[in-house]
């Protein structure tokens, strides 16, 4: 066994412990030799050789910042990238191919972005050392599918563009208009095409300071997309889009980069990330500890091995069971029956846009989606329920009752006046640490937030703020809850972990919740209704009724123009190829989404 100890640098606060990890170690207590102790830094340092794995340290940090690690010997080959002494740690990496877009998933922290920093020349390899030369990184990758690229990278042969994942800082490095831009980034001479398919040309005289968060991503797929370099690195793409953006992007990554190049795609959108790839690696392992990278699988095995939760090559189970796609005829069996809400036409006009929206219901424990594109009023739909906007003409049939509401853009000053998620949630839930109640366990424990009760809010990641700010939506006691986007920043494991708590709570109280989402395979796990926007962005927007899952998913895609069919193995929706067979069959039919 090889044993790798990990110290969460952001846990570990050594000015609020007694050194409990120091001080109660065995191999320390015994005196003849130390298993760890407190290093250059202040923080205690393990030494792995050492430590007997005995995990008194990691029960005794009041913090839960210790995580240590038995791993099988074999792996200790394939380490490729260490953060330093207990830091995370990286074994393998994904294979790039030309000719194939390589997609990669794996959870939050596994460390897809490390290594695809590493393939993009970003981050320099250290084989878990303090430093390692090129000639050493070269010489690990003796006789594998790699060595030719490293040898390149070594040799600096490796030209790459990165799209990061985080856009927002990308964004206040850039000046100028968008067509300013795009014109300076295009190398390759492709700046119309590419402009049309991300359907950028509205925005060519914008300043990119006045960019929504979608548009600033499709500006910069595009200029990344511009470039004439050997690697093409896209880290999350699709976030901030819609499911028509979304699948543009995909085809523009696909079609506009020239097929002899790398690509490179990191995605939690299953649907996107199957239309998008040809291969993919799953990176697995335990979050912030330690990530291996599985071998290349094509896409359609790959992604049903990580739905079914193993992955044969590798004999890993990543999950203890697999994700249900349930048939429309078993859903439409179970749906709600008892009316909990009901709404006249509504009407609001702000500026220049109107949306109107027609009479519906919503059922008591019902989870409606809302589906539509960027800009075309769910948002406002949302504001109006909770009282935020009024409506010019309709009442608002949440009026009077208690909500719960979770805005799309969710950011640390939201909860300004707390400092770690632990005395947030207190203020949320008082019992919220108590381990038998519905709370802590369907909700707490579900977002794993157990593990992050003693980070400061203002640090977290995306994602991690993303699952605090849907647990304090879920902890007050409401009638209705909204959701704008929960799924932004999470991986498909959280999403999932989100949707099945929101369900939860839903049921159990026998209430309602409307979540907007563009990401149609969560979709079709959570919501028991669908409510579709149509129109045209920006000017009008009409919202149908909520209808099921079969026909709002109809009129939904046949505005798209898409089709969909069902994986025969694991009941998941995949996209078919526009003008095959079954998209030409399915539109004809006008079964956009089941077969
Ligand atoms: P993913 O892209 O899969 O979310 P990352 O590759 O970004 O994961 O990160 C994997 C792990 O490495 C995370 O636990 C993160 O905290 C850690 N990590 C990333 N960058 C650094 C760094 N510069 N120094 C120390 N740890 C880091
Ligand atoms: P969605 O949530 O579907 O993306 P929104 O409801 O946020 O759409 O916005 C619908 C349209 O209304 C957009 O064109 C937006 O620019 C416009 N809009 C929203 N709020 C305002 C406002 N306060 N003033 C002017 N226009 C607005
Ligand atoms: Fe204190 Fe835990 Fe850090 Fe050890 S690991 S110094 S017990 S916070
Ligand atoms: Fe010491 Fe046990 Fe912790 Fe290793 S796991 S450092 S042996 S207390």
């Amino acid at each position: 066994m090889v044993r790798i100890a990990v110290i969460d640098k952001d846990l570990c606060k050594p000015n609020k412990c007694n050194y409990e990890c120091i001080r109660f170690c065995p191999i320390n207590k015994s005196g003849v030799k130390k298993a760890i102790e407190l290093g250059e830094d202040g923080k205690p340092v393990i030494y792995e050789d050492v430590c007997t794995g005995c995990g008194i340290c990691i029960k005794k940090c009041p913090f839960g910042a210790i995580h240590i690690e038995n791993l099988p010997e074999e792996i200790e080959d394939k380490l490729v990238h260490r953060y330093g002494e207990n830091g995370f740690a990286l074994y393998g990496l994904p294979i790039p191919k030309r000719n194939e877009v390589i997609g990669i998933i794996g959870r939050n922290g596994a460390g897809k972005s490390t290594s695809m920093k590493i393939l993009t020349g970003i981050l320099k390899p250290n084989l878990g050392k303090k430093e390692a030369s090129w000639d050493e990184v070269l010489s690990k990758f003796k006789g594998t599918e790699l060595f030719n690229y490293i040898k390149d990278l070594r040799d600096g042969k490796i030209r790459a563009v990165y799209k990061p994942q985080y856009i927002t800082q990308a964004a206040k490095l850039l000046k100028g208009t968008v067509g300013e831009l795009l014109k300076k980034a295009d190398e390759r001479g492709v700046f119309r095409e590419v402009v049309e398919q991300l359907n950028l040309t509205h925005l060519l005289n914008r300043d990119v300071r006045n960019l929504s968060g979608g548009e600033m991503q499709r500006l910069l797929i595009a200029a990344v997309i511009e470039k004439d370099v050997d690697v093409y690195a896209f880290d999350e793409p699709t976030a901030y889009l819609d499911v028509k953006e979304r699948l543009s992007a995909a085809r523009a990554i696909r079609n506009l980069i020239p097929r002899n190049r790398y690509v490179l795609v990191i995605e939690h959108d299953l649907a996107v990330l199957d239309y998008i790839s040809d291969l993919v690696h799953v990176i697995y392992g335990v979050p912030g500890v330690y990530g291996i990278v599985s071998q290349p699988y094509s896409v359609r095995v790959g992604i049903n091995h990580y739905i079914k939760g193993y992955l044969p090559s590798e004999n890993m189970r990543i999950r203890d069971r697999p994700i249900r796609f349930e048939t429309p005829e078993a859903r439409e069996k179970f749906l709600p029956t008892e009316v909990y809400l009901t709404w006249d036409r509504m009407f609001k006009r702000i500026g220049d846009f109107e949306l109107e929206v027609e009479p519906g219901d919503a059922r008591r424990g019902e989870v409606i989606g809302i589906l539509g594109p960027n800009g075309i009023g769910k948002t406002t739909f949302i504001r109006m329920l909770v009282g935020e906007l009024k409506p010019d003409e309709g009442f608002v049939p949440t009026e009077g009752l208690k909500l719960s509401y979770k805005p799309q853009y969710v950011s640390p000053e939201m909860f300004k006046r707390f400092g770690t998620v632990k005395e947030l949630l207190k203020r949320v839930r008082e019992d919220f640490l108590d381990t038998s109640s519905w709370y802590y366990v369907e909700v707490v424990k579900r977002l794993g937030l157990n593990k992050l009760l003693e980070k400061e809010i203002k640090g977290l990641s995306g994602g991690e703020l993303q699952k605090v700010a849907v647990a304090v939506a879920l902890g007050l006691d409401a009638d209705v809850y909204l959701f704008d986007e929960p799924s932004a920043f999470l991986d498909v494991e959280e999403r999932l972990a989100v949707g099945n708590a929101i369900r939860h709570v839903v049921e159990s109280k026998g209430v309602t919740a409307f979540v907007v989402d563009h990401d149609l395979v969560i979709m079709d796990l959570i919501a028991t209704r669908v409510m579709i926007f149509q129109g045209t962005p920006g000017k009008r927007g009409h919202a149908l009724p909520p209808m099921s899952l079969r026909r709002g998913m109809n009129e939904f895609l046949k505005e798209l123009g898409v089709t969909f069919r069902r994986d025969a193995e694991t009941g998941r929706p995949r996209v078919n190829k526009e003008g095959s067979r079954l998209d030409r069959y399915q539109k004809s039919i006008g079964e956009y989404y089941y077969t």
